[in-house]
């Protein structure tokens, strides 16, 4: 493997994060995509082992046994009882097409929608791709729980509101005063009719924290009679090489032309890839998701020990998710060239600027760094990354 098999496309402005997260595919330590690479833990392997029978068994049975197993399953592990007793949650193929469903939604009912920012720059581009008028929030209106309602009051003007929790990249949630800051929320888009959507793919990181504990947010949402659009996620949870599925959950006043736009798009998700799932989500009600923290508290660890000391700081996040976010301090060193001179010797991270998508410049300090990777391989990046940073004077 050579240092510079990601450069194939050097000459040419890479456009949005994932054009940047197929180029790290060819690099050596890739960084970049918050996809799961890691291997397979003890108790993992003994489900790819069993793969042929699942497989056997998902021909023979009903469709609909497989997608009720795979939604207890997720909604037991996730402590969100409201959301099963309702039994209307939508499967999809991943959480891009639960968020094009949410997008067909807003461009049918011409919503425009305000979206947090920073944020994966995915959802602003599926939504604007999809023609739908996007306006920015700063994450900051959300940080303090006593401020929450005055700052989306004086700064929401659309029918919509677009959060992801915990926020992808800064690791930012809401929960993090345990109900209170969902709760102003909630009676926000509550009292000003406005539609909430919530990404909630980075959930599963949150679920042993104890600070941060999931309450029943699906309660919330139903017995406050706020207009809603919820999405659940597999992908960034359990290393199953992209085989995922995602989730959409609607309010009960617009869940009939949700579900006709779904039907739209997809019938079925496979209930080959549902039963193999399952699997992995009782695994991690077994183990209290040992197998997917442990991975990343090592790496997060080695990237916080990597770091002291250099130019680039860490980024003591709300929520540990599978990312670590950290801020250049050097007066004229960006982002974009950090990533530039890490990718020459193998590394590929992120740059802020695409996280930042109304204002790119204000993510010119900050770069982010995907933790769900096979430890040996991420400490060997760590080792060149420092080695890289060493060149820059704090
Ligand atoms: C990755 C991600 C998505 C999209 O998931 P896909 O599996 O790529 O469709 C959506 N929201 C968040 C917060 C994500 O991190």
């Amino acid at each position: 493997m050579t240092a510079h098999a990601g450069t194939t496309l050097s000459s040419q402005e890479l456009l949005d994060l994932t054009q940047h997260e197929i180029q790290a595919l060819l690099t050596e330590f890739n960084l970049a995509d918050a996809h799961t690479h890691q291997r397979q833990s003890a108790a993992q392997h003994k489900i790819v082992a069993r793969l042929p029978e699942l497989w056997y068994e998902a021909e023979e049975g009903l469709q609909a046994t497989y997608e009720q197993r795979f939604i207890e399953a997720f909604f037991r592990l996730h402590r969100q009882p409201t959301a099963l007793a309702k039994n209307k949650t939508l499967l999809s193929y991943a959480a891009s097409i639960s968020t094009m469903v949410v997008a067909m939604y807003l461009k049918q009912q011409r919503m425009a929608v305000t979206l947090v920012e920073p944020c994966f720059d995915n959802l602003h581009d599926v939504l604007s791709n999809m023609g739908v008028p996007l306006y920015p929030v700063e994450e900051s209106a959300l940080h303090d729980p006593d401020r929450i309602y005055a700052e989306l009051k004086r700064r929401v003007r659309t029918d919509a509101l677009f959060l992801v929790d915990p926020n992808n990249p800064t690791g930012f949630s809401l929960m993090h005063s345990g109900r209170k800051g969902f709760e102003e929320v909630v009676r926000f888009c509550k009292d000003h009719n406005k539609l909430l959507i919530i990404d909630f793919c980075f959930a599963s990181f949150t679920l042993y924290d104890p600070e941060l504990a999931r309450f029943d947010v699906y309660e919330l949402l139903e017995e406050s009679g706020v207009r809603y659009l919820a999405i659940e996620d597999t992908g960034k949870t359990w290393p199953v090489q992209d085989a995922k599925a995602a989730m959409l959950t609607a309010s009960d006043d617009i869940k009939e032309e949700v579900y006709n736009l779904h039907t739209s798009v997809l019938l079925n998700v496979s209930p080959f890839v549902l039963n193999m799932l399952t699997q992995y989500v009782e695994n991690s009600e077994a183990d209290d998701l040992a197998s997917i923290r442990d991975v990343l508290d090592i790496n997060r660890v080695a990237v916080k020990e990597a770091l002291q000391g250099t130019i680039l700081e860490y980024q003591e996040p709300i929520a540990k998710t599978s990312v670590a976010w950290a801020r250049i301090q050097h007066p004229d060193l960006t982002a974009t060239e950090l990533q530039r001179e890490l990718r020459e010797v193998g590394v590929y991270i992120l740059p802020g600027r695409f996280f930042y998508w109304s204002q790119p410049g204000r993510g010119e300090p900050f770069v982010r760094m995907a933790l769900a990777r096979e430890p040996e391989m991420f400490a060997g990046a760590m080792k060149r990354l420092r080695e890289v940073l060493d060149r820059h004077e704090r």
